[in-house]
């Protein structure tokens, strides 16, 4: 199923179709449109968006080109569900459901707490829809002694473990969807569709997308900085694990084909901001919310929790004139996709209690105006 016209890693480095799982399941590439207004704004040289809210049919963002190496490799094994984890409106965990199930594969969301917003209402219903398995634990330790009677449950129905995909889907081997984003850049680049960037803003939620950008544009050979905005708390996401996901993908890609070079990690080209976080993940600021409705004024649908930040940090260093001359890239990683029909008419009382709260409870205060 590897398509080398479309995934361009595979294209440069023939030796890794085979050793590395994939599936076609993204609808690639997305396109990239130019910000004209924003760069008058900026003075920047250009702006442009990368369009992965336009990433996949059933549900867009970035999760679906991590899922393409990930559910293909749940499907090589044989495996019959797969399992993950996330806040409660978690879209990796809906992306993961809807693709593993094109994929034909069950799956399972293993999910915490989270600020409320209609987001979550929405996501959770869409999960519903979907056939999803849902639990949900106030705290950490009950989530792990959860999944693991879950994991036993599921080996004496199915006789084999599903596989567990790590939060937001940022394994090595998911992170290797976004050195191929990368790569998809670089050939809109030659193209003439943009000019190579000089930097890409990017949230961070658990770095699998910023550290395969930052691999693949560091494989191509390309001189980009990649600013990722982050949006947990820093004992989860920091410069010290940043590091090791970029060496453990850069390693995989390696052993799978040696003509993928080991690469030192490229300090120069890469800028961590911690200044835009807020005070809690999924907890909008201010500035997130403030980013998002000047996002809507160009037509760019975003939200508070990831991209409302980022652009956030975008928009702030315009004003500073840190952008004056710059090439500069937007990259969305928010779905797209409106499944309002699909969610029409379902009833929240079909999901297990412990979610009740997130349809009863008001929404953060910075949500309410929608
Ligand atoms: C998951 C997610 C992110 C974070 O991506 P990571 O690879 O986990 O850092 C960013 N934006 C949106 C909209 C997401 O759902």
């Amino acid at each position: 199923m590897n398509t080398p016209e479309n995934r361009p890693l595979f294209a440069q480095w023939p030796g890794l179709s085979g050793p590395v799982p994939h599936c076609a399941l993204a609808t690639l590439p997305t396109p990239v449109e130019a910000l004209e207004g924003l760069a008058a704004e900026t003075r920047a040289a250009s702006v442009h968006i990368k369009r992965d809210d336009q990433s996949g049919a059933l549900y867009g963002g970035n999760k679906v080109r991590k899922l393409e190496f990930l559910l293909a490799r749940a499907v090589a094994e044989g495996r019959r569900r797969v399992l993950t984890f996330g806040a409660a409106g978690s879209n990796h965990a809906l992306a993961t459901a809807l693709y593993a199930r094109q994929a034909g594969l069950r799956s399972i969301s293993m999910m915490v707490p989270q600020p409320n917003a209609h987001s979550v209402r929405r996501n959770l219903l869409r999960g519903l829809s979907a056939g999803v398995e849902f639990h949900y634990r106030g705290t950490k330790a009950g989530l792990a002694l959860a999944t693991l009677r879950v994991l036993q449950r599921c080996r004496r129905e199915d006789g084999r473990y599903p596989m567990v995909i790590p939060p937001g889907g940022s394994s090595p081997l998911g992170a290797v969807g976004f050195v191929n984003g990368a790569l998809e850049l670089r050939t809109q680049a030659e193209a003439g569709l943009l000019p190579v960037p000089d930097r890409i803003y990017v949230p961070c939620g658990t770095m699998g997308t910023a550290m395969g950008l930052l691999l693949g544009l560091k494989a191509a050979g390309l001189p980009t900085t990649v600013v990722t905005v982050r949006v947990v708390d820093r004992q989860f996401v920091n410069e010290k694990r940043a590091r090791k996901l970029f060496a453990s993908c850069n390693r995989l890609l390696h052993e799978a084909d040696a003509a993928f070079p080991l690469l030192p990690f490229p300090e120069e080209q890469f800028e961590f901001r911690d200044d835009f976080f807020g005070e809690e993940y999924a907890l909008y600021t201010e500035a997130s919310v403030e980013a998002c409705r000047r996002a809507a004024e160009v037509g760019i649908r975003l939200e508070g929790t990831y991209t409302g930040k980022a652009f956030a940090a975008l928009l702030h260093d315009g004003a500073q004139g840190r952008l004056a001359g710059k090439r500069v890239v937007f990259w969305n990683t928010y779905n797209g996709v409106d499944f309002a029909n699909e969610i029409a008419g379902l009833d929240y009382h079909a999901l297990p209690p412990a979610f009740y709260r997130y349809f009863e409870e008001d929404v953060q205060p910075l949500d309410r105006n929608h």
